[in-house]
């Protein structure tokens, strides 16, 4: 069974970046509004992640720990309309199979807390009793003891962490509502505050993407129900260059997006390097598949041209008075 979940994990969980990545996005698929990032080393010697979400039960922990247990999928058809984050049920194994991973927890209605690990070849899941308040921590320790192969593949402290400061600004844009902290050795490095309206978002999206970069960005908002787009965008030429996009609340990095907001530059700026952009695409969730890659950076449009087109003219129209 480790072996199997260590195959996997080479899917999945890549360096220490990724392992936040699959954590955080579990929490926010709990629900949690307070969701605090615990690194050491970064990420080489531990990985912690508190959340305030609903919890797993004593009963379920096993599960969770065990491949492809996702308690997110009850349905054929819950995997065409997808809207929680995390949904194949390896990352807890995977992660689990190269580390030394716990997972404590306490859902709001059962009176105890419990922490569960798996060890060995057969990765037996033990279970014990803790103390935890409501929710759910996930501490990762020693990050690739047993993979020496791919430990040697770690960067150094200081790059890793970036990856991960990174990562998590890119997260803090695709849920303002959730209050985000992160520390490294101990200090308090960023700390996202929760951002309830919607006029606000932009004090996060300044904290993020810089005052430079909203001063300057031109706003856009297009469509309609079925689709529509709404964000900032700096044509080429700038010197800051914050790139993210989001589909349905989740943070892409797809090659049909970013080569229709290119080309609404082709013309007017030709020759100048890529836009700096922060933009939101809400699409019906059944004209799209996530499940496309596995670290799920990319996602499939039924109707591809359709969506380049209308992303293509979205943004030529906000950029058409302000060319380079
Ligand atoms: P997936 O997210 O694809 O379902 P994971 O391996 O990431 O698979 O997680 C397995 C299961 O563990 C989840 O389906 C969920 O039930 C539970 N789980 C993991 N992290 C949390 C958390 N922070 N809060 C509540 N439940 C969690
Ligand atoms: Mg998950």
């Amino acid at each position: 069974a480790r072996l199997a979940n260590q195959i996997a994990a080479g899917e999945v969980v890549e360096r220490p970046a990724s392992v936040v990545k699959e954590l955080v996005e579990n929490s926010l698929d709990a629900g949690a509004t307070q969701i605090q990032i615990d690194i050491d080393r970064g990420g080489h010697k531990l990985i912690r992640i508190r959340d305030n979400g609903s919890g797993v039960y004593k009963d379920e922990l096993t599960l969770a720990l065990s491949r492809h247990a996702t308690s997110k999928l009850k349905t054929l058809d819950d995997l065409e309309n997808i809207c929680s984050l995390g949904f194949r049920g390896e990352a807890l194994a995977s992660i689990s199979s190269v580390s030394r991973l716990t997972l404590s927890s306490k859902p709001a209605d059962q009176s105890d807390a419990w922490q569960a690990f798996a060890e060995g070849r057969d990765m037996a899941v033990t279970v014990k009793p803790t103390a935890h308040p409501n929710g759910t921590t996930i501490e990762v320790v020693d990050l690739f003891f047993n993979t020496p192969a791919r430990r040697k593949f770690l960067r150094t402290e200081k790059t890793e962490f970036n990856h991960i400061d990174e990562l998590l600004k890119r997260i803090a844009l695709s849920r303002f509502d959730v209050a985000i902290t992160l520390k490294h050795n101990g200090k308090i490095v960023r700390q996202y505050r929760p951002v309830m309206k919607k006029e606000e978002q932009v004090k996060r999206i300044a904290q993020v993407a810089g005052k430079e970069f909203l001063s300057q960005a031109l706003f856009l908002e297009s469509g309609d129900d079925g689709l529509s787009i709404f964000g900032w965008i700096l044509p080429p030429g700038s010197s800051v260059e914050p790139q993210y996009t989001y589909v349905n609340g989740r943070m892409m990095r797809d090659k049909l997006i970013l080569h229709a907001i290119r080309q609404a530059f082709e013309e007017s700026c030709p020759g100048i390097d890529v836009p700096a952009f922060v933009l939101y695409l809400t699409i019906n969730p059944r004209q799209v598949d996530v499940n496309v890659h596995p670290a799920k950076h990319e996602v499939r449009f039924h109707q591809a041209r359709l969506v380049h087109d209308f992303i293509l003219q979205a943004v030529k129209q906000a950029a058409q008075p302000n060319q380079c």
